[in-house]
């Protein structure tokens, strides 16, 4: 006998016939003449109705016991159901308790938990409706995102974890020690990093870009899909100290093919959470916090095209809003999160990249305009998030690069191979960087980025 999982029986993919099925007890409820079973295999949002005959034999035995969390295994006939709302039914023919819940200290009983509570359980959350969603999403789009790149001829690299490269600049760095905490050793007072595991300070990565800049120049273009770290106190539902992000880079790539591919990326990976996780999708569109409109906007997005603004257009945009923002506007200044929605969700009122920015709020190895003043930096923004990508066209020449190293006073002598790429064959390239997070966000819905990850890692918390 053929196991089906109840996925394929929700898409229609099965037959009627005799099968298996394996899964967790949701509901069990029993009467005279007939049972009911409604059980998840942990492979859609809509459970199998089991339906059993208390004369089945053994089942009367067993039936205190089948209480919802339970694990049971089932073989019986798949047959079109005379009940409303369901295509098919699971008339059981045998019943195997394979591991029990205790209904006493069971901690998910039927519905109604709330997206707090469940963050304390994360052992058991993914079993929870809104979770076994969020992460089926998660591994579809992962696959989306290999698919897209292996489809454009992009090598995957992994870049390291943990590095000693320090170069980055893009935050607060996690530090990766082996010293006695309770006994450092120092030199004139200062920690003896020689005595450390690899005899240097060593930390967690806070992006792949410079190493993937290494690859760009060689196999052409490359992405690297993994995490990263930032050990920044932001306490907000849109941070995480560690996180998954997404890196192309491009070789022969300007600024134009950058954005272009970043939008192209992104339409992507909606299309294909819609398409393969319809079930998904319409659940989530039954969820009391997300918008009514929201798989109508996400189908917008895939159907339109990205507006492009100059940061100087965008601060005279927001000069003139007659809004009251908290941080005050003024050319030079960061965009804000604030300023950032007002852009994309009342202004353009769809995705929008903001481009040419300040050179002095952006990293040094973006590539300076003709003006001098600003940079090739692209940021795509969308609508009830704000950034999503951050991105650039690199700085490819040599003497130029070296002057904005200078300029911003980082240490030269860590950027000796970063700037021999320069140096060897040297070619404009660009790159991006999407947080794989921020875009489960986005697509699912989901108000909390802990929400969309498995395990959180946030200031203060890093249980499981
Ligand atoms: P923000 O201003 O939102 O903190 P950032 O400017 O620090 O972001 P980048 O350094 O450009 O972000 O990182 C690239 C992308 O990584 C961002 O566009 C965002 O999608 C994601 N990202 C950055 N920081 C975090 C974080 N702490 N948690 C989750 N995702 C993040
Ligand atoms: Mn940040």
């Amino acid at each position: 006998m053929q196991k089906i999982s109840i996925r394929q029986v929700n898409q229609d993919k099965i037959s009627v016939g005799s099968y298996i099925v394996e899964g967790w007890v949701r509901t069990h409820r029993q009467s005279k003449n007939v049972s009911f079973i409604d059980l998840s295999d942990g492979t859609a949002v809509k459970g199998l109705q089991l339906v059993i005959n208390p004369t089945l034999e053994g089942y009367q035995e067993l039936a205190p016991r089948i209480t919802t969390g339970a694990a049971i295994r089932v073989e019986g006939q798949l047959a079109a159901s005379p009940a409303k709302g369901q295509k098919f039914e699971f008339q059981v023919t045998k019943l195997e308790l394979v591991g029990e819940a205790d209904a006493e200290s069971y901690p998910l009983q039927k519905k109604g938990h709330t997206l707090e509570f469940l963050r304390e359980i994360l052992h058991l959350r993914p079993r929870s409706n809104t979770f076994g969603a969020v992460f089926r999403v998660r591994s579809e789009a992962s696959m989306a995102i290999n698919k897209f790149f292996y489809d454009r001829g992009f090598y995957y690299v992994h870049t390291p974890i943990i590095t000693s490269s320090d170069c980055e600049g893009a935050g607060a760095m996690f530090r990766v020690t082996t010293l006695d905490l309770a006994n450092v050793p120092k030199t004139a007072g200062k920690v003896d990093f020689s005595q450390d595991f690899f005899k240097a300070e060593a930390s967690l990565t806070v992006s792949g870009q410079l190493e993937g800049e290494i690859f760009a120049t060689a196999l052409n273009k490359i992405y690297t899909f993994g995490p990263t770290f930032r050990a920044e106190n932001s306490n907000t539902t849109r941070h995480l100290s560690e996180f998954w992000m997404i890196e192309p880079e491009m070789a022969f790539y300007n600024l134009q093919d950058n954005m272009q591919l970043a939008q192209d990326f992104i339409k992507y990976l909606i299309k294909w959470v819609l398409d393969t996780c319809q079930e998904e999708m319409q659940f989530f569109l039954e969820r009391e916090w997300v918008a009514k409109d929201h798989v109508q906007n996400l189908e917008h997005v895939v159907n339109s095209q990205f507006t492009a603004m100059d940061y100087t257009e965008a601060i005279k945009v927001l000069e003139k809003s007659g809004k009251k923002f908290e941080f005050p506007v003024h050319w030079g200044m960061d965009l804000q999160s604030e300023h950032e929605r007002y852009l994309t969700d009342e202004y353009v009122k769809g995705p929008m990249f903001v481009v040419n920015y300040p050179k002095d709020i952006k990293a040094f190895y973006m590539k300076v305009n003709d003006d001098g003043k600003t940079v090739r930096a692209m940021d795509t923004l969308v609508p009830r998030l704000g950034e999503i990508i951050g991105g650039s066209q690199r700085e490819e020449r040599h003497d130029v690069l070296l002057e904005r190293i200078r300029e911003m006073k980082l240490p030269e002598e860590n950027y000796w191979w970063y700037l021999q790429l320069r140096k060897f064959g040297t070619v404009p390239h660009a790159g991006f960087g999407l947080g794989f997070e921020r875009f489960l966000m986005y697509v699912t819905g989901m108000q909390n980025i802990r929400d969309v990850i498995p395990f959180p890692r946030y200031p203060g918390y890093s249980k499981f």
